[in-house]
């Protein structure tokens, strides 16, 4: 096994599968599939999820809403999304805990590194609610700091794309895909990994990152394997 504690991040987005807006039961089941498989390889996981399917702070800013009022209520939509998660996995017999940011002791512990890592110790599966717990931060910047605190091996952040393009393959057909890069070319060459916060505090840090399809069956397992897929930063 290649990465033996790995922090996945997943956007709040790909939890929509085909919907347009909150969480489709089958890209959820399909994501907590993909999960159990790398707990049973023997990987510790922690995961971070975004919020960005029900709300995003930005998005009501730009309505006219009060930018920290909205972040809080972003922060609030990644515990939802992590309560989803936790019932999927559960389902599946995989055990979890859920840590918020932000103290909601009824469905969730609060954050606390070491309990973190004790649960990852005994192979459970621990999801990090209400990112940094702060307004004006992103859950990008929630999953870089949370895979540095616990000393994660990486951070894997899942997309719809299978890896960082010299241009948006979304729009250009000929767009090429980088295998590997290191921060200093993502930086020369303004490509578009996570916002520059989290990607700053990575590199301080030096904590990899790999961005990939997670949307193809076997891929979360195949990079903890040690397989080249996606593109890796370092
Ligand atoms: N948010 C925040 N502080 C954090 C993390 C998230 O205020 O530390 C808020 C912010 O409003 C953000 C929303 O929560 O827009 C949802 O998170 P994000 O946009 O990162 O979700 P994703 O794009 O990954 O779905």
């Amino acid at each position: 096994m290649k990465y033996k504690r790995i922090l996945l991040k997943l956007s709040g987005e790909a939890l929509m599968g085909q919907k347009q807006y909150g969480i489709d039961n089958d890209r959820l089941m399909q994501y907590a599939q993909e999960i159990k498989k790398t707990v049973d390889a023997g990987c510790q996981v922690a995961i971070v999820i975004g919020g960005g399917n029900i709300f995003r702070g930005l998005s009501g800013a730009a309505e006219g809403m009060d930018r920290v009022q909205g972040d809080y209520m972003g922060m609030l939509a990644t515990v939802i999304n992590g309560m989803a998660l936790q019932g999927a996995l559960e389902n599946l017999g995989v055990y979890t805990r859920l840590q918020s940011a932000i103290e909601m002791d009824k469905v969730a512990e609060p954050f606390i590194k070491r309990r973190a890592t004790r649960h990852l110790e005994k192979g459970r599966v621990v999801i990090f609610g209400a990112g940094t717990g702060n307004p004006y931060f992103t859950t990008d910047t929630a999953a870089t700091l949370r895979a540095i605190e616990i000393g994660a091996d990486v951070i894997l952040k899942g997309t719809r794309v299978d890896g960082i393009y010299d241009s948006d393959p979304e729009k250009n057909a000929n767009a090429v895909k980088y295998d590997t890069l290191s921060f200093d070319e993502v930086f020369k060459n303004n490509l578009k990994v996570m916002d520059m916060t989290a990607f700053t505090l990575s590199h301080e840090n030096k904590l990899p990152i790999i961005v990939f399809d997670m949307n193809k069956e076997n891929n979360l397992l195949k990079i903890v394997q040690g397989d080249q897929v996606g593109t890796l930063v370092n």
